[in-house]
């Protein structure tokens, strides 16, 4: 690719967000980049690619502790990603993306903060909160319909400090066995259980190939300890003997060989036909995230 403008934009790649799904592909795309495809290209240098991870608060992974932030930050600055904090995003279109008044250059933009819940507020009538959720009542059902229970990411439930649950798997785990119980005892005409309670039992974040943190309250761990520990829980919960062992010889391999499946053979073979570079002309090449202008509403 001879425009070297064009070619600098192509590899760039912008994270917006930088909550777990931000860090952790951020460390992704720095390890794919400098490590899994550094020599597969000829015409093009795959570790001149630029990674920004872009974040709208003053740290990355405000859900941690500050001392937990720092880390992950250092090392994504330590694998080559560039970490823009207090940087809201404003506009998203083909040529890149706008950050606090500034125009980033990229043809790769990679949304990161927050997903919306399925519309089951608008299936049932009821008003939604943040991201589209249900606000629901301390026992999880629907308010004025004791008969409907709302749970998971699709649920908005505050904490006693006023903070809404975040949308994580422990927390979708813990209301499905809470739900269940309580149905049990109705059906049972048992006494109603309390007010249902998420109990944190830890975070865990990963950052690369040796780094994560882990937040279990008094105790706290980075680095390749958190890293490890990261790697067991996961395939702990993982269901069957068989499953478990699948993924830990796979991931050892990958780890030991830098190996991912990270190639693509698509049906671009004209090129190939045409004496283009057998390499590069079966990937595919990058596109815009969206064609049109996207205007963001400034963060609440
Ligand atoms: C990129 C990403 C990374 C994440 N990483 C983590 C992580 O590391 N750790 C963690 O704890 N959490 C993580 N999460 C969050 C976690 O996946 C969710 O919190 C969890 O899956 C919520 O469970 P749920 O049952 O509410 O919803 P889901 O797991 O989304 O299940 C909902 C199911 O309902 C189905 N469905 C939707 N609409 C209909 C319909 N109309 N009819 C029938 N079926 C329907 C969907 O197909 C889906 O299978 C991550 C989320 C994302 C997006």
């Amino acid at each position: 690719m001879p425009d070297p403008v064009l070619r600098h934009r192509l590899l760039t790649f912008i994270l917006v967000g930088a909550g777990p799904t931000g860090v952790e592909m951020a460390g992704a795309l720095a390890e794919l980049a400098h490590s899994t495809l550094s020599r597969d290209f000829r015409h093009i240098n795959p570790r001149t690619a630029r990674i920004l991870l872009v974040e709208a608060g003053s740290r990355v992974l405000t859900g941690f502790p500050e001392k937990l932030s720092a880390f992950a930050r250092r090392s994504l600055e330590r694998m080559g990603v560039e970490v823009l904090l207090d940087s809201p995003i404003e506009v998203i279109d083909e040529h890149g993306v706008i950050a606090k008044g500034e125009r980033i250059e990229a043809s790769n933009v990679i949304w990161c903060a927050g997903v919306e819940a399925t519309p089951v507020a608008r299936w049932l009538g009821v008003p939604t909160a943040r991201g589209g959720r249900v606000r629901v009542a301390p026992d999880l059902s629907v308010p004025g319909h004791p008969e409907i229970f709302v749970i998971g990411d699709a649920a908005f439930v505050t904490q006693p400090d006023g903070e809404p649950l975040p949308g994580v798997a422990p927390v979708a785990k813990q209301q499905g066995y809470y739900v269940a119980g309580l149905i049990a005892s109705r059906v049972r005409d048992r006494e109603k259980p309390p007010p249902f309670r998420y109990k944190d039992e830890g975070t865990l974040a990963t950052i690369g190939r040796h780094a994560a943190i882990a937040d279990f309250g008094r105790v706290k761990l980075t680095g390749w300890v958190a890293w490890v520990l990261w790697g067991i829980v996961h395939i702990f919960f993982l269901i069957g003997f068989r499953n478990r062992m699948a993924v830990f010889l796979n991931w050892v391999w990958a780890w030991v060989t830098y190996g991912r499946g990270a190639r693509l053979i698509t049906g671009e073979m004209t090129t190939l036909a045409q004496g283009a570079d057998s390499t590069e002309s079966k990937r595919p090449g990058p596109t815009s995230p969206c064609g049109t202008n996207l205007e963001l509403p400034p963060k609440p």
